[in-house]
């Protein structure tokens, strides 16, 4: 396995220092049939189920993600990204998160006996940073917004890897066995819609590569609040509008790395993008509670979102999965 750079195709070892090409190109992962990513270190994941769910006359399937070890699907991610960084020997890592992958990293890397720094916004939640402290790893707050913490996690690496969950490939793989999953749940079909919240992309692309395995495609709807949807500007070519912070915490970037990836698998995909207000976002989440389902706001923005866009009715034999990312226990 290597990375190579999505632009020019120069190939670069995994344990590169690099976390992007000198061209300015993003990485991607090569790898080939007989190329197995390591397994060793877990925490007990999960085959997550898929829950049936009736919203009015919308019936969905809610793939409960907020039951893996840490609390949210960013556990799959951060197993590979950590078995194969534990297998190359580094022993120190540092990254730039919303909250999620944070904890996700900070309890595998725990569980790897590798030191950790998790770089996040100043308005993370304490129990959101009481769960990364808790397994053992450095927290940096850092003022004005998510998109500064990756510029200063970036400016102060120093001799750590730079785990991140955005530009590192190896996380995206952790995401491709939920396609999978998912299939063999549906007895062996694939969707023919999953909606899920979309910020900087780890469930969007690794989905995509796993369903790209599988040789077919659902359509894939992206959910972004209205307060920060570059995601919807790019797809529909609008003029970028100031972003604003909206509720759903984990959504809320400004700036995406991959998102000319993003809008081509949306298309490929015969997908689209739906924008939210934080009003939909609370009332979903007060709905998905009311069932007993107790999820963070971002998960309950992409149950808005499909019942949004399927507001005119679903034809009735189309199955509709919708991942809740995130545990509401968070914040
Ligand atoms: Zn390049």
């Amino acid at each position: 396995m290597y990375f190579y750079c999505e632009k020019c195709k120069k190939p670069y070892p995994l344990n590169t220092h690099s976390y992007m090409c000198e061209c300015g190109g993003m990485f991607r992962l090569h790898k080939d049939p007989m190329d197995d990513v390591h397994t060793e270190i877990t925490l007990g994941e999960v085959e997550t189920p898929l829950l049936p769910m009736k919203s009015g006359k919308l019936e969905v399937l809610l793939k409960l993600e907020n039951l893996q070890p840490t609390g949210s699907f960013k556990d799959r991610g951060a197993r590979t990204l950590i078995n194969e960084i534990n297998h190359l020997g580094i022993k120190k890592i540092a990254l730039d998160s919303a909250g999620n992958a944070g904890a996700s990293m900070a309890a595998y890397a725990a569980a790897a006996g590798i030191e950790c720094t998790v770089y996040v916004p100043d308005d993370l939640s304490s129990e959101m940073s009481n769960q990364i402290e808790s397994y053992g790893a450095k927290i940096v707050k850092v003022a004005n917004g998510r998109m500064n913490t990756c510029a200063a996690v970036k400016k102060n690496l120093g001799d750590a890897y730079y785990a991140s969950h955005v530009y590192n490939p190896l996380f995206f793989e952790g995401m491709r066995p939920m396609a999978k999953e998912i299939y063999k749940q549906l007895g062996n079909k694939i969707p023919e819609y999953i909606f899920m919240p979309v910020g900087n992309g780890t469930m969007l692309i690794g989905l995509y590569l796993g369903f790209m395995e599988l040789g077919r495609l659902p359509h894939f709807v992206a959910v972004q609040s209205s307060k920060c949807a570059p995601l919807y500007e790019a797809f529909y070519d609008k003029e970028p509008q100031p972003k604003k912070t909206t509720i759903a915490h984990a959504i809320r970037i400004e700036t995406p790395k991959r998102l000319t990836t993003m809008v081509d698998i949306l298309k490929q995909t015969g997908g689209d993008v739906v924008m939210v207000e934080d009003t939909d976002i609370l009332k979903a989440k007060k709905f998905l509670a009311s069932k007993g389902v107790y999820v963070e706001l971002t998960s309950a923005a992409a149950m808005a979102g499909a019942e949004k866009f399927f507001a005119a009715g679903k034809p009735d034999n189309y199955k509709v999965v919708i991942p809740m990312t995130g545990s509401g226990l968070k914040r």
